[in-house]
C-alpha cells in the first residue's frame, strides 16, 4: 500500500514526508482493517512532524482523523462487517483499568495510546484500528465532510463543554481554523453570541458567513464581556488577553496540545473566580457526542481536499494558515 511516511522530524518546508510502499496490515483480535478513504489533517500532525512531540515511534504514518471502509475483521469482533463505514480518531486505545479510565476520564489514561503518534495512522491506503475505538458515521456527511469532525470536531466539542458555555450564553474563539468553524456551528446552534478573534480577513468573512456576531484581533475588547472563551491558537501571549475578555465566573479553555509560554500576569485577570484550563485528547463518549450533535446542528465543514502524495505541501499550508477550513487528505 501506499503511504507518507515520516523517517526524521524535519521543518515542514524540507517535506519531511515520504511516498512510501508498506505491507498492508493484518488486523489482530479485537481490531479492523480500514482502507482509507479520507484523513484530515491537523496541527498535530505539523508538530509531530517537525519534532515538537517527542515520537514514541519512528518511522511513522501520521494521521488521525480517519473516514474508512471495513475491509477485513481480527478474531472477536462485534458489531461491525465488511463494508461499513467507520471513523477512527486521536484515541487508539486506553487501558481501561487505571484510576482514569475507572473514573470516566480515559481522556488521561496513564497508558493510553493515539493514532498517527503511537501506531501509524491514516497517510495511508489502510490502517488498523481496535473496534472498540472506532465510530459509525453519520450518513448525511461525504467521506471528506466527515473527516474534519474526528479531531477537530471532537476536541473542539470538548473544549466547548469544558469552558461551560450555556445556551444563550456569548463565547470567544481565539484562532479560526478548522476546530472553530465547527465549534462556532455548535455554539450557534445553542442560540450562544460568537466573537472571534483572528488574524486573516479571510478567516474572519468565514466566522461572519457562520455567524459570528463580531470579529476582531486579540487584544481588541468584544463589545460585551465573554461567558466563556477557548484559544486553539498555539500562543500564550493570548491567555491575558482572553481572560481580559471575561466577565467574572467565566472560563478560558486551552484546546492546543502545544502552546507557546504564559507570560507573566497580573493577578487582577485570573481573580473573581475566572477559570483557566486545558484540554486533553477525548473520551469515547465524546465522539459519540459530537457525532450526533453533527448529524442534527447539521454542521457543515469547509474542507480543502489535498491527494496522499501531496501531504507535505498540506502541511505547509496548515503551518502558514493558508488552508480555508479544514484541510483533508483524498486516498
Ligand atoms: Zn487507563
Ligand atoms: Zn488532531
Amino acid at each position: 500500500m501506499r503511504a507518507m511516511l515520516l523517517e526524521k522530524p524535519r521543518p515542514a518546508a524540507e517535506n519531511p514526508l515520504r511516498l512510501a510502499e508498506l505491507p498492508i496490515p493484518q488486523p489482530g483480535p479485537g481490531e479492523i482493517r480500514l482502507r482509507v478513504r479520507a484523513c484530515g489533517i491537523c496541527h498535530t500532525d505539523l508538530h509531530l512532524v517537525e519534532g515538537d512531540l517527542q515520537l514514541p515511534k519512528l518511522p511513522l504514518v501520521p494521521g488521525h482523523q480517519i473516514v474508512g471502509t471495513v475491509d477485513a475483521l481480527g478474531a472477536d469482533v462485534n458489531g461491525f462487517r465488511q463494508g461499513d463505514r467507520v471513523g477512527v480518531p486521536w484515541l487508539y486505545s486506553t487501558c481501561g483499568e487505571c484510576v482514569y479510565c475507572r473514573k470516566g476520564l480515559e481522556n488521561l489514561c496513564e497508558r493510553a495510546r493515539f493514532t498517527g503518534f503511537h501506531v501509524d495512522g491514516g497517510y495511508a491506503e489502510a490502517m488498523v484500528a481496535p473496534a472498540a475505538f472506532a465510530y459509525p458515521l453519520p450518513a448525511s456527511f461525504s467521506d471528506v465532510e466527515a473527516a474534519p469532525l474526528l479531531c477537530a470536531g471532537v476536541i473542539g466539542y470538548r473544549a466547548l463543554k469544558l469552558s461551560n458555555l450555556q445556551p444563550g450564553g456569548r463565547l470567544g474563539l481565539y484562532g479560526f481554523g478548522a476546530s472553530a468553524h465547527i465549534v462556532i456551528q455548535i455554539a450557534r446552534h445553542w442560540s450562544c453570541e460568537v466573537c472571534v478573534f483572528t488574524r486573516a480577513e479571510s478567516h474572519r468573512q468565514l466566522a461572519r458567513q457562520l455567524g459570528a456576531m463580531w470579529t476582531g484581533a486579540a487584544g481588541d475588547p468584544p463589545p460585551k464581556p465573554l461567558d466563556a472563551a477557548i484559544i486553539f491558537a498555539p500562543s500564550g501571549a493570548l491567555v491575558p488577553e482572553g481572560l481580559r475578555a471575561l466577565r467574572k465566573g467565566g472560563t478560558l479553555a486551552l484546546a492546543g496540545i502545544t502552546m507557546s509560554s504564559l507570560p507573566e500576569m497580573d493577578y487582577q485577570l485570573l481573580y473573581h473566580e475566572r477559570v483557566l484550563r486545558s484540554v486533553t485528547n477525548s473520551t469515547r463518549e465524546d465522539v459519540r457526542a459530537l457525532l450526533r450533535l453533527a448529524a442534527e446542528v447539521p454542521v457543515r465543514t469547509e474542507v480543502e481536499p489535498f491527494q496522499l502524495p501531496e501531504a507535505n505541501h498540506a502541511l505547509q499550508n496548515l503551518k502558514s494558515s493558508k488552508i480555508h477550513g479544514a484541510g483533508v487528505l483524498v486516498i
